[in-house]
């Protein structure tokens, strides 16, 4: 229930439930089980002012005498418990169709204008998901919610999804891209993996998660091209990688907490191993699997077995050793790769030696293709991994310019690759995927190579960003030739983050020739692009970057907004404490807020007033009370770090009032 009684006045009245993992049984009588599946009915006697959401069709409503309204929603194909969802609010509703079904968003009116900038392009997904599977989408309708202070990203209750309000963007932050338009992509899916079939138990939750998180490659491999899919695919990995996972299977059948298996092994490495084993397969024959599995299981439930079972039906291979390695192990490999060429009494021969380093005494066995160029051209050989050390040999007319080992960078893995300057020099020339070009990148700016500054023209946009930002660290970055094509990029980009890194990157020269291209920028539709100009001015007149932060505060979010923020709060005094505080106050929850939150503290010690000093405790304590209970741990700390410098400077009452807040 939010602001059930309306008391807060800068909050709606709405109401959302969460089932995942076993929390419906809190409201409903049920056995809260993913194995579980029925048929649902739900009525809703809510005030006449709101709308409500939930599973399947809404068959009627019924005004009451009382001024209430009754609206009754049936879902007449069985799913599991955890899916049920009521939603009610003051809602306006955007609809579209696919083949005739309703497609809708509810969004706040605020946002009513942006609803189809943001969920706009969910029938085109329904219809690539519904061919992609071979299964045209098994629901009734398909419904989009966003919740106030809904603290989990999002979830794909049966036709009725409910997002986070990071889903919230109006035009100006579009314009740089939709950043929430991969977990629309995600929580869609689910309604295939997920909904339609559902994993058998927690355990094997991966069944849903890896492909609701493979997903987003799906589309943004078919929307925006595979550089972009890559990309968006390789941080996942990162993130895996980062996240001290090794020990943990993907189908986890031992944990101490049933929402412990929602991590980066469930989701990250999940979609990973199918992106593996897509690559594996072959797409005719991976796109075949997922529809025997979907329609062999069709509601009811699936495990990593089911999935098993599916692949080798349609592809006639066994696949015990894949799904015993990733499904039902853990870890990833570590591999060392070596190059020679020029081995007495082997003319004509270059030796590829791959050794696996990780030290838990797991050997995996990994199908990838290597790539040999020679004249800058590629002959590919497909191989095996198996053991500790392999030795691959080739034979060829010349020294080869580069051996591409894991050719179409599918591996989930550490490598330490140790190619030549020339070898990566070639290996941007010549070979063809994201990752090929950004380890090239890579390591030109690791060595100080000149070749670093090829990474500005290369086509995609990620990859430019990444080279401007390495160039600004590097012994060219005041090259004329580079500064120029930094400016053009500044002046001219049609890419609107490419267009803001561009002019981060002027800034840092503090030249004041570039003075124009900020004024131009300030007033440019997009906050990232804007906040850049913002910041160019602020940077070669100080004294006029307050003038200028509080003119443009009146619509500043994202970049922008943490500009004028940096602005106002470092150069505002207590005359600015309502701008400053509301700014701060209705800033959306995210980890940036965490940041400014720390900032707008020390903004606090320039105040005197004891209401004020109150008032700015308590938005930051409204957002402290947002974060979950498990994770106050990690974020405790900053916080208490400026309400410490706040008791100490601000006196008894304010300091016993902070330890009256702050629990
Ligand atoms: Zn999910």
């Amino acid at each position: 229930f939010i602001n059930p009684m309306g008391e807060d006045k800068s909050k709606p009245t709405q109401i959302w439930t969460q089932g995942e993992t076993e929390a419906n049984s809190a409201w409903m009588v049920t056995i809260d089980k993913p194995n579980q599946k029925s048929t649902e009915e739900i009525t809703m006697t809510v005030p006449d002012k709101y709308v409500t959401l939930s599973n399947g069709l809404l068959i009627s409503k019924k005004k009451n005498a009382d001024g209430s309204r009754t609206d009754y929603w049936k879902m007449d194909l069985p799913h599991a418990p955890y899916l049920f969802f009521m939603g009610v609010g003051d809602y306006s509703i955007t609809k579209d169709t696919y083949k005739g079904k309703e497609v809708s968003y509810y969004v706040e009116k605020e946002y009513a204008p942006y609803a189809r900038g943001i969920f706009g392009n969910t029938p085109e997904m329904i219809k690539f998901f519904s061919e992609k599977t071979g299964v045209d989408f098994p629901w009734a309708k398909y419904a989009q919610i966003v919740g106030r202070d809904y603290v989990s990203g999002a979830m794909e209750n049966t036709t009725a999804t409910l997002h986070q309000e990071s889903a919230y963007q109006n035009g100006r932050q579009l314009t740089d891209g939709n950043a929430w338009e991969e977990t629309i992509a995600h929580e869609l899916f689910h309604q295939w993996f997920g909904d339609y079939v559902t994993a058998e138990s927690w355990s094997n939750i991966t069944v849903n998660e890896s492909f609701a998180n493979y997903s987003e490659y799906l589309w943004d491999e078919y929307k925006y091209g595979k550089d972009y899919a890559d990309a968006h695919h390789s941080e996942d990995m990162q993130g895996y990688l980062q996240s001290g996972s090794e020990k943990k299977d993907l189908v986890r059948y031992y944990y101490s907490n049933k929402e412990d298996v929602f991590d980066a092994v469930s989701y990250n490495k999940g979609g990973a191993i199918l992106h593996m084993l897509r690559n594996y397969v072959g797409d005719d024959a991976f796109f075949k699997s997922l529809n025997n599995y979907l329609t062999t299981n069709k509601f009811k439930a699936g495990e990593a077995g089911q999935l098993r079972l599916a692949f080798e039906e349609v592809t006639g291979k066994d696949m015990n050793w894949f799904w015993n390695q990733w499904y039902y192990g853990n870890g990833h490999p570590k591999l060392k790769i070596d190059y020679n060429y020029d081995i007495p009494g082997m003319a004509g021969v270059a030796e590829v030696v791959i050794q696996q380093t990780q030290k838990t005494g797991k050997i995996f066995t990994l199908p990838i293709a290597v790539d040999v160029y020679t004249n800058g051209t590629a002959k590919r050989y497909n191989v095996w991994i198996k053991n500790q050390t392999d030795t691959f040999y080739f034979n060829v007319t010349s020294k080869p310019e580069l051996i591409n080992v894991d050719a179409d960078k599918i591996l989930l893995a550490e490598k330490t690759d140790n190619k030549s300057d020339e070898n990566y020099i070639n290996q941007f020339k010549y070979a063809k995927n994201y990752l090929d070009r950004k380890e090239a990148l890579d390591y030109f700016a690791k060595k100080n190579m000149p070749e670093i500054a090829k990474g500005l023209h290369d086509k995609f946009s990620k990859l430019k960003i990444n080279t401007i930002q390495k160039i600004s660290s590097s012994p060219y970055k005041a090259d004329p030739v580079v500064l120029s094509d930094i400016e053009e990029m500044a002046k001219k980009d049609n890419n609107k983050k490419v267009k803001a890194a561009a002019i981060n990157y002027l800034v840092k020269t503090g030249n004041t020739k570039y003075l124009p291209i900020y004024q131009a920028a300030i007033n440019d539709s997009s906050y990232s692009v804007a906040g850049a100009g913002l910041k160019g001015l602020s940077a070669l007149d100080s004294s006029n970057a307050y003038i200028q932060a509080k003119k443009y505060s009146t619509d500043a979010r994202g970049t922008l907004g943490n500009e004028v923020n940096r602005i106002l709060i470092a150069n505002g005094t207590e005359a600015d404490f309502d701008f400053i505080a509301n700014s701060y106050n209705t800033a959306a929850p995210s980890e940036e807020k965490i940041g400014m939150t720390e900032k707008f503290a020390g903004f606090l010690l320039k105040v005197n007033d004891v209401t004020r000093l109150k008032k700015g405790i308590d938005y930051i304590m409204n957002f402290r009370n947002l974060i979950p209970a498990q994770y106050r741990s990690y974020v405790d700390p900053s916080f208490k770090v400026g309400f410490d410098k706040l008791s100490a400077a601000k006196g008894a009452e304010i300091d016993a009032y902070i330890k009256s807040v702050f629990k």
